[in-house]
């Protein structure tokens, strides 16, 4: 069976969730062989074996966390001609489709972004993604070289499969252009406990119709109750309601979850662009005639501020 390699997000080690499915698509596909690079990349091993990676190349440099992402692009680059592997799978992120798109330059393929599945097909594999609210699924396969695929969280389930996982250490040799950026600070997000936005499995949005910040609160309770990451719309974001860093849609966070809860948003294609590959979309809003019941799975009709306590409560009770 072919090689495919896959690059693993991790923080001092430990193995995020997206990671772990990437694994579950790339076991569709062949072999799956991971990369991890950085400080504590030796301890992503056990996780990364019982989740089927064969082979497991390792390098702590202090590059990675020292510059841009160069050193990493330089770190894949010979990762690839190392395996050779039929396909590079990455998680969709902002910094892994930069480095998708430098490897897939210098690799003198190409690079497909935004995945939510990738098939195996007789010419290479095919990645799948998903368009217009979802209206369209498109299918598509890089013509020359070895495939760079970026693929959203929650795109496949994360299944436990023991393997080899032999530990091998990639002695990078890091280009010129490696130490051109140096990162000068990095600074902690305050965690809310919550999970991640882009990972969550489940996310409660709110938007303009909540009225205020403050009636986030029920947001967020509800967000809590089902263990959930929030998110916002764009309209509540430029209101100050709620941080940037929530705000789902085209110039927000992509999210994929299985399940999304909107509240008091009206489905702005600008929204959709960032929610629409979500499994199942429940939406709560006053206006029977909001273009977001064109695209939810399970509608509400009503005032929000009645139903999402009334759910919070219902959900909490179990
Ligand atoms: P509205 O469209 O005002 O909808 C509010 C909804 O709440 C209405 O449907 C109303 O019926 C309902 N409502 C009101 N009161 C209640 C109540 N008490 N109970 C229940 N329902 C109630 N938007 C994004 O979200 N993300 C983006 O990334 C984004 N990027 C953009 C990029 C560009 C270039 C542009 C031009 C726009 C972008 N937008 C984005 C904005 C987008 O076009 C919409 O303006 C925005 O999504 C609207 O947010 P909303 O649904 O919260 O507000």
């Amino acid at each position: 069976m072919a090689d495919v390699l896959v690059v693993v997000d991790h923080v001092e080690g430990s193995v995020r969730k997206p990671t772990l499915e990437l694994l579950t698509v790339a076991r569709r596909l062949g072999t799956p062989v991971a990369v991890a690079l950085g400080a504590g990349a030796g301890r992503t091993v056990e996780v990364l074996a019982g989740h089927g990676a064969s082979r497991i190349l390792v390098s702590e440099a202090g590059e990675y966390a020292d510059f841009l992402v160069v050193p990493k692009v330089d770190a894949l680059h010979q990762a690839v001609k190392l395996v050779d592997p039929v396909a590079v799978l990455t998680v969709s992120s902002g910094e892994n489709k930069e480095i998708a798109a430098r490897l897939a330059l210098r690799l003198e393929s190409g690079v497909v972004t935004d995945a939510v599945d990738v098939e195996a097909g007789g010419e290479g594999p095919v990645a799948v993604q998903s368009a217009f609210a979802a209206s369209y699924t498109t299918r598509s396969r890089v013509t020359r070289g070895i495939p760079v695929i970026t693929v959203k969280p929650n795109s496949a389930p994360v299944e436990p499969a023991a393997a080899a996982g032999a530990v091998e250490e990639l002695a990078v040799e890091f280009s010129p252009a490696a130490r051109g950026t140096r990162v000068v600070s990095r600074s902690a997000r305050e965690s809310t406990g919550r999970p991640e936005l882009t990972e969550a499995a489940i996310v409660v949005s709110g938007g303009r119709g909540l009225g205020s910040g403050e009636n986030f609160a029920l947001i967020e309770a509800l967000a809590d109750a089902l263990g959930a990451a929030v998110g916002a719309s764009r309209a509540a974001v430029d209101a100050g309601w709620y941080p940037h860093a929530h705000q789902v849609g085209q110039t927000g966070k992509s999210v994929s979850p299985q399940l999304y809860i909107a509240s008091g948003i009206s489905g702005a294609i600008q929204h959709r662009a960032g929610m629409q590959t979500s499994k199942t979309i429940v939406a709560i809003n006053k206006d029977a005639e909001a273009p977001i019941f064109d695209l939810a799975d399970y509608g509400i009709v009503g005032d929000l501020h009645t139903v999402v306590p009334q759910l919070t409560e219902e959900v909490a009770a179990r």
